[in-house]
């Protein structure tokens, strides 16, 4: 019995991305194509959304405004 494979497009470049057959939601994955962190969000139909990637803290900076005060 061969494995199933899953398509679904990228959100970000629009390439159909292969998929395991045992995608699960939440599960991340980088598009081979664009490189972008994406994140399973729904399996029937798979859809795939931008994994929540924290933004990046300018700590030097908060240092340095409070430093200020
Ligand atoms: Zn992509």
């Amino acid at each position: 019995m061969a494995a199933t494979a899953v398509f679904a497009p990228c959100p970000d470049c629009g390439e159909e991305i292969e998929l395991w057959s045992q995608i699960k939601v939440g599960e991340e994955l980088t598009c081979p194509y664009c490189e972008a962190e994406l994140e399973v969000i729904s399996l029937d139909p798979v859809e795939l959304d931008w994994a929540y990637v924290p933004p990046a803290e300018d700590e030097e900076d908060w240092d340095e405004e409070e430093e200020d005060q």
